[in-house]
């Protein structure tokens, strides 16, 4: 009995073994497969800019979009911008496909130009990343050049993180893209490791709400306290401001009795394709 029981206890521990090692190489798999899918993403045309409208708090008309990017994966469908920008962060893609990016959101807002619609900024998000590559700022001008795009209609968001790392480095590089007329402003407002003094330094223009702040807004007299505290914060020193992630009536009331400019969330629209983007601008121009 004791011989057979050793003899169980052997193979369960190397079963366990066995399958341990077994789900390693699946993710490392998993991983490589995804890495190498997305190596090839962009020749194969499998990156698409959808767009989510930021709306005037007090008219409720569309005020610019922000384009946010979307992977659609032949059999798995459209694939979510967390499960793989990390990845493109991490490998340096995301320095070839932002460029991409901010090309996609030029060439669309003058396409939206020639089609007789009220022109809307466009705002692209920017990663760490691309702040690190040498060629950021010149990519952006022949970007500008190219596309004929007026530079006022285009807006970067960057993360608090994202200003407070390689400071100086980052500084320098902001400053000549607010030189060429592009708006910045600081997206996820309140979540990331940041000091209040880089309001003053940097040459943002609006700042962005994290939804944190705004998922309890109705319950939360604390979040009440805070995103008033903000909301005065930009008044003063003459920044827009824009609440993120809203998601009912209630919130949307409260950030207007508040004093808030903007709003983006669900309860105005989802991020939409080019095509359901478009018919949101032309319905704007007949209201
Ligand atoms: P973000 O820039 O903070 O974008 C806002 C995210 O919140 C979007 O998720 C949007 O779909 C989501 N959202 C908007 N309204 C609501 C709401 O009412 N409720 C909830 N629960 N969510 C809402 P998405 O599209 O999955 O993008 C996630 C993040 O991926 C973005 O966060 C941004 O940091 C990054 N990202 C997306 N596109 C790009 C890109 O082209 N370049 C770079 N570098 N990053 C991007
Ligand atoms: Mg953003
Ligand atoms: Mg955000
Ligand atoms: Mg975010």
């Amino acid at each position: 009995h004791a011989d057979g029981a050793m003899y169980h206890a052997k193979a369960a521990g190397r079963n366990n073994y066995q399958f341990f090692t077994q789900k390693m190489n699946l993710a490392a798999a998993q991983h490589f497969e995804l890495e190498s899918s997305l190596r090839g993403a962009l020749a194969l045309g499998q990156f698409e800019p959808h767009f989510q409208p930021i709306i005037d708090i007090t008219t409720r008309r569309v005020h610019t979009m922000e384009v946010l990017l979307r992977w659609r994966r032949p059999s798995q469908g459209l694939v979510m911008p967390d499960s793989f920008i990390p990845l493109l962060e991490e490998n340096g893609l995301i320095v070839p496909i932002g460029e991409w990016v901010m090309r996609r959101a030029c060439e669309q807002s003058m396409e939206w130009l020639r089609m007789g619609l009220e022109p809307v900024p466009l705002a692209v998000n920017l990663s760490p990343r691309q702040f690190m590559h040498r060629g950021l700022v010149e990519s952006i001008q022949r970007i500008l050049d190219e596309t004929g795009i007026d530079p006022s209609m285009i807006e970067f968001e960057i993360t608090e993180t994202a200003l407070m790392q390689h400071g100086e480095h980052t500084m320098e590089i902001l400053g000549r893209i607010n030189a060429m007329g592009i708006r910045l402003s600081i997206d996820d407002f309140g979540t990331g490791y940041s000091s209040l003094a880089y309001l003053k330094r940097f040459p943002v223009k609006k700042i962005k709400i994290d939804r944190a702040f705004i998922k309890e807004l109705e319950e939360s007299a604390e979040d009440r306290a805070i995103v008033a505290a903000i909301i005065a914060l930009s008044d003063s020193l003459q920044l827009s401001v824009v609440a993120e992630g809203v998601e009912t009536e209630g919130q949307y009331a409260l950030l207007r009795a508040q004093g808030c400019q903007y709003a983006q969330g669900y309860l105005f629209s989802q991020p939409v394709p080019r095509v359901n983007a478009q018919n949101l601008l032309e319905r704007r121009a007949a209201a």
